[in-house]
């Protein structure tokens, strides 16, 4: 079968449907929610235009109390899942294009959702609608999975899986070609400074970030009793660093603020943390106990090194790379001294108890107590696995290129199964428009895409 010309022929009915669902305003709306809509309207209606085209086309459909369902065609006990989602990030600002209508500009199309997710929930369905129409007898039941809460956290499918099937396998149109199938763990680590605070220390607040998965770009302390000359060493800190800052003079206390980076935690050595420059500067002045060893402790642990090494946190496989922390909120206050969240994402086969209980120690000699907060498992498929070997085929015929399964410090859709991996749909070397203003999806990749996922389909579920 020549799915790609299949899928060609079909173009028009493509743009079509995608144009419908991206017009459909999706975001997540607690304020409208209701126990109907546990999500707001805009994503049920997402939800239920998917699975009224289902049932128009003679495919088998579900809804699951309002938050996600499903559309399924086939026969037998084993189930491939495909799961995707058609709820959305909201719009922000300077568009060029109208957010919900899905213009045609240059090839490409122009939309909230296009390539997150509703392009490739589009192309997957045109997959599953061509394998049907084509009359290919298969041996499992495949299943398009659609979540409407996947950008807040997952709700719909964690639901979903509570009273439905777990596929045998599947794949996440939701993410990267050729495939990823190793997500590290995603731990979130509370340190807490165990020393006593005195009524005289230097460091009155210290303050960076709002959320442990983001690089800190901003850091401020609010300081007393320094020795002068503070204000031009600031000054020339900023210049060896290049960097800027502000420095305020009020009753005796001094105020004084840096700028970092940004970055996303999965990818720390992007940025420029904050907190970690103003430690390192105030380190210099600042001698009262519990403020100086705060200040060590950023310094000597978080300083030069983002893998943990210092903490013996450190840690990588072949299979999906280096561990990596990133200090996202970092906090100290003459009263309740230190503390410290860090998001860390660590490596597939991370000895996790064993890295604690030795962290644990290291930092306790630094004067801090280390609690996990919260842990998300890593998720691995083999590259020898079948699954993958199958996928990495299909698109290698139908793209000639040989890239390597990739690994992620993000979490993806595909860890909701439990043996499923993500599957396209930005191929090698696009620009990642996800959740930015004017995203948009190549049409031509839609089309190929489609392609890939039906012949996919075919090769895992066809008889
Ligand atoms: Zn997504």
């Amino acid at each position: 079968m020549d799915w790609l010309k299949l899928a060609e022929s079909r173009k028009e009915e493509l743009i079509s449907e995608l144009q419908q669902l991206i017009q459909i305003e999706s975001v997540l709306d607690e304020e409208s929610a209701t126990e109907d809509a546990p999500f707001g309207q805009g994503p049920l209606k997402a939800l239920q235009f998917m699975l009224s085209k289902g049932e128009q086309q003679g495919f088998q459909t579900k809804n699951v109390d309002n938050v996600a369902g499903h559309i399924e065609m086939g026969a037998g006990d084993d189930l491939l899942g495909i799961l995707c989602h058609v709820d959305v990030v909201p719009v922000g600002d300077s568009w060029t294009y109208p957010p919900f209508k899905g213009e045609l500009v240059d090839g490409k199309l122009f939309g909230r959702g296009a390539i997150d997710d509703k392009g490739p929930t589009i192309a997957a369905w045109l997959a599953m609608k061509m394998v049907k129409d084509a009359g290919v007898s298969l041996n499992k039941r495949v299943r398009m999975i659609i979540g409407t809460d996947e950008e807040s956290g997952f709700r719909c499918v964690t639901h979903y899986f509570t009273k439905e099937q777990m596929p045998t396998i599947g794949f996440a149109p939701d993410a990267d070609f050729p495939l990823i199938n190793a997500e590290k763990g995603i731990a979130l680590l509370n340190f807490s400074q165990k020393a006593q605070v005195t009524a005289d220390e230097q460091i009155i607040a210290f303050q960076a970030g709002q959320r442990s998965n983001m690089v800190p770009d901003h850091a401020k302390a609010i300081i007393q009793n320094v020795t002068s000359g503070v204000e031009e060493e600031f000054q020339q800190f900023l210049e060896e660093n290049t960097t800027e800052g502000t420095f305020i003079q009020d009753e005796g206390r001094y105020i004084i603020t840096v700028k970092g980076k940004s970055a996303h935690a999965m990818e720390p050595e992007k940025g420029r943390n904050a907190a970690v420059l103003l430690a390192k500067f105030l380190i210099n002045y600042i001698t009262t106990p519990a403020s100086n060893q705060f200040l060590s402790f950023i310094v000597n642990t978080f300083g030069e090194d983002y893998k943990g090494t210092k903490m013996k946190l450190d840690f990588e496989d072949i299979m999906s790379g280096p561990t990596t922390l990133n200090p996202g909120v970092i906090l100290f206050h003459h009263e309740r001294g230190g503390h410290i969240q860090v998001s860390m994402r660590y490596s597939v086969s991370y000895p996790f108890e064993e890295k604690m209980t030795e962290a644990t120690k290291v930092v306790s000699d630094l004067g801090f107590a280390l609690d996990v907060t919260s842990n998300s498992i890593p998720h691995y498929v083999p590259e020898e696995d079948e699954l993958v070997q199958t996928l990495l085929k299909v698109y290698r015929k139908y793209t000639g290129d040989e890239s390597k399964p990739l690994s992620t410090g993000g979490g993806t859709y595909a860890r909701t199964m439990k043996k499923g991996v993500a599957f396209g749909m930005l191929f090698p070397g696009e620009p990642d428009v996800a959740h930015q203003s004017d995203e948009y999806v190549w049409i031509d990749h839609l089309v190929k895409a489609a392609a890939i996922y039906a012949e996919t389909i075919v090769e895992l579920a066809g008889k």
